[in-house]
Order: structure tokens, then C-alpha cells, then sequence
């Protein structure tokens, strides 16, 4: 009885103990939980920003018995297959490309070595491999024909868009041809006189000069600089838009998802047309070993992807193509595979390009027909580009523009 008595007075004190603890957790919570609503607030209202939301995916249903009217190639600059993974882990449902029906490796390598962007670009766009630095020539530096001089041959209209300067590496090895990459001025004068429909990006620095300008109006391109001047821009003249001196982040504006819906509605018409839309800071930020950066690199680039596929299924004719130009950075998979391991111990090579094999993802027109392969060279991709456009528009006499 004793015994018994004693139990009971102690588990009437433990209770008493324990309320009063819960007392006490009750005010923590209180004041823990205030302090994450706020966050909570905070977060949402950027999440309702164009940019920074993941958006769920939930797969997509194009045609890829149609003939392929128009090609939209999209380039995640140093989007290996270990950030597409992480950026996956980290939005804890499937990426855009996850559900593109068709796959396979692409082999990156230059003529130098570990390719550099514009070496990669020229091999995306003119089907040869080139010494890095090198846009839209060979390794003897003699101009090669083009994706865009390509397509504009067989009367399609054609896009480039980026979020760096608009005559970078990537857009650039899409239409001009120069023996340095880094010919800014030289560059975006090629690819006015080339007459590219629409070219959205940065670098103000290189368009705004009075030269620059006199081009731009003279080439009758309509020039804007602003989210706001790219919304109200309507069919009819080239339009140029530079939004930012040099280049811009996800967390800018506009975003790479309003470019490219603007973009798709400047171009969609009875000529068809190649539209190339560059991720390019993904590449910058990897560069830097900022992991937080490259993942919001990779939301903007998955909403991007996710908007042009629900686009291509209302456009049957449409073949959708998602790759990158290398790997940056040695990224690595976490073991534990959870997001809080996805992380800046995650890159394993000073922020510079590796030879790994990046992937390429087939969507929409002819897809099934032109990946047949497990691992391509990045050349093929211009290859299979070219002969799905032959097979629609017919063969055309080469197209090189003089600049
Ligand atoms: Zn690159």
C-alpha cells in the first residue's frame, strides 16, 4: 500500500511536471510559430513573383506524329546530369524533363579539350566540333553555316534568348561567326545584319552605343529594355530587348518564362520557326559554387521548360529539344539523397567545365524518330535539327551571311 501510495504521488508529480513543461513548450511554440509565419508571408509573396516558385509538373501530351514545323531548342548553360537530379531532390517532385518521352547522353568535348560555350554552341548550331572561344567558324577559323542561317535559308522565323549579354557565347554561335568569343560589339552587329526576328537578353553596354543604335533602327528592329515594353510588343517588326547592362539573375526581371511566352507568340505563324532559349546562369552560378544560386537558376529554366511543353501541345508541329552545353562545376549527387545535403559541398571542381556527358530530351514533333541513339555527339544535335527542317522545307542552297 505504502508502495503504492508513494507511485502515486510520484506519477501525480511527473504530471504536474510534465503540464507545466507543456505550459512552457506551448508559450515557445507560440512565439517559435510567429516567427515562420512571417517567413511564411514573406516567401509567398515571392513565390507569387514570375520566378521564384517550382511548378508542378504533371506530365504532357504532344503529337510526334506531326512533321516538324518549328524547333525550340532550350540550353541549360552547365546543366550536367548531377544538377538536374539535385534540383529534383530539392523540388521533391519530377523536373519539366523527367516527363519528355525521349533521352539519351550527348558527348560535349572540343577540339580543345573541355569545351567552353562557345565551342559547344558552334557544335549545337553548325554540326562541327571547333577550338573553344570560336563562334559559328571552324578550326581553321573559316565561317560554317548556322542553325539560324540554316532555318532562315528555308523561310522560318527564328529566336534566340538568354539572360546574359545578348551576343554571348551561346546565342551568338546560333547565327554569327567570329574567331573570339569575347567580340561583343562585332558580334551583335553580325546578328542584327542576320536579322534574327527576336533576340532578348542583357547587354545594354554593347546596343546602346549611338553606332549600335543607328544599326538597330536602320535593320528596323523595334528596341526595348523593360518586362513592362516586352509585354505590349505585338507582331511585325524584329524586336531587340536588352534588360539589363549587362546580364540578369532569376531574381530579375523579366523572366526567362515571360521571354519565351512573348517569344513563342512573336514567331508562332504559317513560316514556322527555330527558337533557342539559354538558362545561361546556371553555368555562372556553378561557376561560383553557389548551389542556392543554381538552384534558382534551374526553377526558372524547369518553368520555362514546363510553359514551352504545355505551349508545344497546343502546336502540334512542334518539336521540343532540352540540353546543355557541359557540365560546370563536378557536381555531385548526396549520398543521403536528401535536399538538405544538396548543398556547396556538392562541387567537386573549382567552379570550372568538366568532359562529362550532358543529356539531351526529346519532346513533340518527330521526337521518337530522331533519338535513336544511347549517347550522341553534340554536333548530332545540329545533324538531326537540320534533316528534321529538310524533311519539312526541302533542301536550300548553304546560307552563310557576310558579316
Ligand atoms: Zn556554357
Amino acid at each position: 500500500m505504502n508502495f503504492k501510495k508513494i507511485a502515486a504521488f510520484l506519477l501525480a508529480l511527473l504530471l504536474c511536471i510534465s503540464m507545466a513543461a507543456c505550459a512552457e513548450n506551448a508559450d515557445t511554440k507560440e512565439t517559435t510559430t510567429a516567427v515562420p509565419t512571417a517567413e511564411l508571408i514573406e516567401t509567398t509573396t515571392e513565390t507569387q513573383s514570375d520566378v521564384l516558385e517550382w511548378v508542378q509538373c504533371e506530365g504532357y501530351e504532344l503529337d510526334e506524329n506531326q512533321e516538324v514545323k518549328n524547333i525550340i531548342l532550350m540550353i541549360g548553360d552547365g546543366m550536367g546530369e548531377n544538377i538536374l537530379t539535385n534540383a529534383e531532390i530539392v523540388k521533391g517532385s519530377k523536373l519539366s524533363t523527367s516527363f519528355m518521352p525521349h533521352k539519351c547522353h550527348v558527348g560535349t568535348t572540343s577540339l580543345s579539350g573541355v569545351t567552353d560555350s562557345a565551342a559547344a554552341s558552334t557544335a549545337l548550331s553548325c554540326g562541327v566540333k571547333t577550338k573553344n572561344r570560336y563562334i559559328g567558324v571552324d578550326q581553321n577559323g573559316d565561317a560554317v553555316e548556322t542553325i539560324v542561317e540554316f532555318a532562315k535559308a528555308r523561310g522560318l522565323k527564328t529566336g534566340l534568348i538568354d539572360t546574359h549579354v545578348v551576343p554571348h557565347a551561346t546565342p551568338a554561335g546560333m547565327v554569327a561567326h567570329n574567331g573570339y568569343r569575347g567580340e561583343y560589339n562585332e558580334i551583335l552587329k553580325g546578328m542584327i545584319k542576320a536579322k534574327v526576328d527576336v533576340m532578348l537578353g542583357g547587354g545594354a553596354e554593347y546596343a546602346e552605343t549611338p553606332k549600335m543604335q543607328a544599326r538597330i533602327e536602320d535593320a528596323g528592329y523595334t528596341y526595348i529594355t523593360t518586362a513592362e515594353e516586352l509585354n505590349t510588343l505585338t507582331k511585325g517588326t524584329p524586336a531587340l530587348g536588352c534588360f539589363a547592362f549587362q546580364d540578369f539573375t532569376a531574381d530579375d526581371n523579366p523572366s526567362l518564362t515571360s521571354m519565351t511566352s512573348k517569344a513563342l507568340e512573336l514567331l508562332e505563324g504559317d513560316e514556322g520557326f527555330f527558337l533557342m532559349v539559354e538558362a545561361s546562369h546556371i553555368d555562372i552560378f556553378e561557376a561560383e559554387l553557389d548551389m542556392e544560386g543554381t538552384l534558382k537558376e534551374m526553377q526558372a529554366f524547369d518553368k520555362a521548360i514546363d510553359y514551352t511543353l504545355r505551349w508545344a501541345e497546343e502546336h502540334p508541329g512542334t518539336l521540343v529539344l532540352v540540353t546543355a552545353d557541359h557540365e560546370t562545376g563536378g557536381v555531385i549527387v548526396p549520398e543521403s539523397g536528401k535536399a538538405e545535403d544538396v548543398n556547396n559541398d556538392c562541387f567537386t571542381s573549382d567552379g570550372d567545365h568538366t568532359d562529362s556527358d550532358v543529356l539531351l530530351f526529346a519532346a513533340g514533333a518527330q521526337s521518337g524518330k530522331l533519338i535513336t541513339k544511347e549517347k550522341i555527339e553534340n554536333t548530332d544535335i545540329a545533324l538531326l535539327m537540320r534533316k528534321a527542317l529538310t524533311d519539312t522545307y526541302g533542301d536550300a542552297p548553304t546560307n552563310i551571311i557576310t558579316q
